[in-house]
Formats: structure tokens, C-alpha cells, sequence
């Protein structure tokens, strides 16, 4: 019988790969992992954990002017970058440091190196030359930012791993995307007091989302003050005496201290010794996976980013927790991909989960929708015209709620206990029957009464 030095060695230790080694080592595997830079990967070290301490600092600045309209007098409030980013790291030295008593005390090996796939059940560690024998293999080595291979003057442009350690607070800062992280970043600089410019190839924000949301969102960074530039894409970033300007496909040249990117990322897959082992990789470069999360080899699996299944944290961890129960606990599972929650943490935040309208119509056919737009009751005093929306769109036949969407203050908060409703195939009767809490904003999604009718559309 073949011995190998382990049977489980997981290249990456971010949210999937810590969560795979752990819990195989409880179910009694030995495991080794390797981490090329933090343990707690993107999410902890330079993704949601640090995003969302930015974003909480981000909105103090809405607080200050609304405690106005309570009553409370407010000298002039004074921000500093650099104190917010010095907190911010040692939250994120704390957490690390967790990471790695997590896989010490569960008696996961930790290798602080680069690891590359040497064949189907061999490791090599990129600094010592070590190799190591895994019985299996498991790639968890999530994703990397883009930058625009065709831009000139790619060298200036920072993306959100710079911009989380940025010195100096940009006055003026480009940001180009359209997606999750460049409507977050544009909330951050924007709320911390910067001019934010927002590039976007596209017509409307967060492609994919409701509609509604998209249209909403837009006219919402728009009103606080965010100047968005869509159909645009910018060409060249030139340094400048004083900073960079951004030239833009429209011909604009748009002068910032700072230019963001933010188009999306690509699965950490090169260079990583796949091809040679045999494993399939897509186009994009992630690795393609079965349910099960096997590659084609069968002794190497991938989970999280690095597969591009659904690029957030929980599903990376439960790919992982998935993984190690079934190969190693006799427990076998897959991840349910249906009826995923996700926040969108911009300013106003967006909460979202099941079908959006386009969606539902296109796999149900005649549907029900129920909006709702209101000043939430803080922003009456707080003198803040800013709306809070909602929408639940329903199966017009089985009344099924098939997509609850929102914009506004605690909208992941509220979607995230939603979704147990949508999971257990809540109808719209039962979210009429569930007593309203009084006075919340919530209370509007169990209260929603008139189905909303398209102009020039009768009512059915
Ligand atoms: P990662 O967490 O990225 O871990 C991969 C690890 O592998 C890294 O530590 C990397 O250093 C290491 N590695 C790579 N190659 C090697 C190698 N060859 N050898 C050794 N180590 C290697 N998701 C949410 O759900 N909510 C959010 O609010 C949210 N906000 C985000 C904000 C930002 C700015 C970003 C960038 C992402 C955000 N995400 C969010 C997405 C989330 O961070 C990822 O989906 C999640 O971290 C993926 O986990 P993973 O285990 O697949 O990969
Ligand atoms: P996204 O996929 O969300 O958005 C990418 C954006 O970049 C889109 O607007 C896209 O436009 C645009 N784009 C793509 N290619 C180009 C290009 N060549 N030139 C100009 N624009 C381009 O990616 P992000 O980088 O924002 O985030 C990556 C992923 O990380 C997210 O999809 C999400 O899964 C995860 N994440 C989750 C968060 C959360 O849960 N709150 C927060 C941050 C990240 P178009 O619409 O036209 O395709």
C-alpha cells in the first residue's frame, strides 16, 4: 500500500481552505496547508472583514449630520485616514493570529510558503524545494484582482489590495468597475470625504442584479455626491506633477490622486502546476469542478474562488466544510447554490436574495411584484431625502416569494433572515400572516398589500 507524508494537503489557507483542514483533521486526516502570504485569506486579510470596518467608518459621516436633527449639537468632525487604517490592522493582526491558533489547536501543519501541485498526489513548497505526499490534494487558493491588460499606464493603477493600505487619503480618487467592490469603495471614499469618480464600461451599476436595485443605486451614489461615468472605459492613466489623470474612452482626462480598479478577479491558477498533473481548467483559469468539488484528476479537489462557482465567503467555507465531511467524516453533502443571500455594502447598502424580476419572469412566466419606496422613519428628523426600497417579486401561481431585493440601512441584516423564508418556501400569505414589528423597516415586507402594476398595464 502507497504511504503518503499526509493525507490532505490544502494550498491555501483563506476561507475554504482553513475551513476544508480543519475540519479534516477532526474527522482524523492528517493535514498539512500552505499560505503564501496571511492566514485568513481575502476575506480577512484584504477583502469583506477590512471592507466592512472601512464602510462603518465611511457612514459615521451621515450620523454626524443626522444627530443634528435629534437634537445634538456636533462641532465640526475631523477624520484620519491614517488612525482608521492603523486600527483596521491590528483588527486584522487579531484575527490572523485566530486563523492560525484554529489550525494549530485542530493539528493542521502550517507551511508559511508558496505550494505548487507537483502531480496528482505530490506538493512541492515554493522556498525550501520540500515535497510533500498528499494522499489528496486541495486547491483553495481563491482569486486575484484584474487591471485592463490594454491599459497604458497600468503600472498607476492600484486595485483593492493597495487601496486598503493606501498612506495617503486620496482627495480625488478614480474608481472603474461597476460591480460589488467598486460600488463599496466609492461608498467608503465618498463617506470618508473624498471626490469620487466612478468609470463604468456599462449602462447601469451591478449587472445581474434586479433592476430595479440597479436603477436605484445609481441614482443614489449620484444624489450623495458620486460623479459616474457609464458606457466609459479609460484608456490610459498618465502620472501627472501632481498626481495621475485618467483618459477615458469619451476622450475625458479626469485628474485624481488615485485610480482604482475594480473589474472583477481572476482564480489563482497560474503557474500553480495543474496543467502538468492533468487538471482541467477553464478558460478563465478557474478549475473546473464537480459537484463534489473534484477536478478531473480524482485526487485533487478545489474549492472557494479558485473554482468561480459563487465568489463569496460562506459559500467558500461551506464548499470546504462540504469537501472534508464527505471525504473525510462519512457525512456526504453539496452545497445548496440555490437562494444564496448576498449584501452588496455600498452606501446605500443593498440586501438581496432569490430571483430578480428578469430572472423570475424568464423561469416562472407570470409573476406577482410588490414594491414599496419610503423615507425611513430616522430620516425624518435627520432631514436625509434618501428612500429605503423594497420589492418581493411572487409566483403569480403557486404565491411563492421567489426574490426579496432591497436598498437602504440594514438591507443585509434584513435579507439575511429573509432567506430562511425564501429557503423554506415561504408564500406571500405567509409573509402577510407574520406579525409586522413595529415601528421597523422591515415591517414593510410584511405589509405589502398592492401588487405593483407597470404603467400602461392593467391590473391582473
Ligand atoms: P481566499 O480567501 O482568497 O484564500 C486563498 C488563499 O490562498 C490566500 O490566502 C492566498 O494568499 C493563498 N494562496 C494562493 N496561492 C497560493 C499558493 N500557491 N500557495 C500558498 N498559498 C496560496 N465575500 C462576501 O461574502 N462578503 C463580502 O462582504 C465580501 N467582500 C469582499 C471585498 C473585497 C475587497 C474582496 C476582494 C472580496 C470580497 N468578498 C466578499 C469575497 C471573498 O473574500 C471571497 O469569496 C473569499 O475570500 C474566497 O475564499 P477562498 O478560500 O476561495 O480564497
Ligand atoms: P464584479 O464581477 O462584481 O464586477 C466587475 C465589474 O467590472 C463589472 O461592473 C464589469 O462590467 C466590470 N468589468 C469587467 N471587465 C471589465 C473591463 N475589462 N473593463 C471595464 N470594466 C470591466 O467584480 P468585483 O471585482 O467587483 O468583485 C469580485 C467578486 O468578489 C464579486 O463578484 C463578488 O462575488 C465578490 N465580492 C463580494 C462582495 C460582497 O459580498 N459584498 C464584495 C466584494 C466582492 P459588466 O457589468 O459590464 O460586466
Amino acid at each position: 500500500m502507497t504511504t503518503f507524508d499526509v493525507d490532505l494537503f490544502v494550498i491555501g489557507a483563506g476561507s475554504g481552505g482553513v475551513r476544508a483542514a480543519r475540519i479534516a483533521a477532526g474527522h482524523g486526516a492528517r493535514v498539512a496547508i500552505a499560505e503564501e502570504y496571511r492566514c485568513g485569506g481575502t476575506c480577512v486579510i484584504r477583502g469583506c472583514v477590512p471592507k466592512k470596518l472601512l464602510v462603518y467608518a465611511s457612514r459615521f459621516a451621515d450620523d454626524f449630520e443626522d444627530a443634528r436633527g435629534f437634537g445634538w449639537s456636533v462641532d465640526e468632525p475631523h477624520f484620519d485616514w491614517s488612525a482608521l487604517i492603523a486600527a483596521k490592522d491590528a483588527e486584522i493582526a487579531r484575527l490572523e493570529a485566530i486563523y492560525c491558533t484554529i489550525l494549530a489547536r485542530s493539528g493542521v501543519e502550517l507551511f508559511r510558503d508558496r505550494a505548487v501541485v507537483a502531480g496528482p498526489n505530490a506538493v512541492r513548497l515554493e522556498t525550501t524545494g520540500r515535497t510533500i505526499t498528499a494522499e489528496r490534494i486541495l486547491v483553495a487558493t481563491g482569486a486575484a484582482p484584474n487591471i485592463d491588460k490594454a491599459l497604458v499606464g497600468r503600472e498607476h493603477a492600484i486595485t483593492s489590495n493597495e487601496a486598503f493600505a493606501l498612506t495617503a487619503f486620496p482627495e480625488h480618487i478614480v474608481i472603474v468597475g461597476g460591480g460589488y467592490i467598486a460600488v463599496e469603495f466609492a461608498g467608503i471614499f465618498r463617506g470618508l470625504g473624498a471626490r469620487v469618480t466612478l468609470v463604468h464600461r456599462g449602462e447601469k451599476l451591478l449587472r445581474g442584479f434586479d433592476e430595479d436595485l440597479r436603477a436605484g443605486l445609481g441614482h443614489a451614489m449620484q444624489s450623495r455626491g458620486i460623479t459616474i461615468h457609464a458606457n466609459s472605459v479609460v484608456k490610459q492613466i498618465d502620472k501627472t506633477a501632481s498626481g495621475f489623470a485618467a483618459v477615458l474612452s469619451t476622450g475625458d482626462r479626469i485628474a485624481a490622486d488615485q485610480v482604482m480598479y475594480a473589474i472583477g478577479r481572476t482564480p489563482n491558477t497560474s503557474q500553480l502546476g495543474l496543467g502538468s498533473a492533468g487538471v482541467c481548467v477553464r478558460d478563465n483559469g478557474a478549475v473546473a469542478v464537480s459537484e463534489s468539488s473534484q477536478s478531473s484528476v480524482p485526487s485533487i479537489f478545489a474549492v472557494g474562488d479558485v473554482t468561480d462557482r459563487k465568489a463569496l465567503t460562506p459559500v467558500a467555507i461551506r464548499e470546504g466544510h462540504a469537501f472534508a465531511d464527505t471525504v473525510y467524516g462519512s457525512k456526504p453533502w453539496s452545497v445548496d447554490y440555490a437562494t444564496i443571500p448576498t449584501a452588496v455594502f455600498s452606501t446605500p447598502e443593498i440586501g438581496t436574495v432569490g430571483l430578480a424580476e428578469h430572472e423570475a419572469r424568464a423561469l416562472h412566466g407570470a409573476i406577482d411584484i410588490y414594491k414599496a419606496s419610503f423615507r425611513p422613519m430616522k430620516a425624518i428628523l435627520a432631514g436625509r431625502g434618501e428612500r429605503m426600497f423594497m420589492k418581493l417579486i411572487v409566483a403569480h401561481d403557486s404565491q411563492r416569494v421567489l426574490g426579496l431585493h432591497i436598498i437602504g440601512a440594514d438591507a443585509a441584516e434584513i435579507v439575511q433572515m429573509a432567506a430562511v423564508a425564501l429557503r423554506l418556501g415561504a408564500t406571500k400569505a405567509d409573509f402577510d400572516a407574520t406579525m409586522a414589528l413595529h415601528p421597523s423597516a422591515a415591517e414593510e415586507l410584511v405589509t405589502l398589500r398592492e401588487k405593483w402594476v407597470a404603467p400602461g398595464e392593467a391590473a391582473g
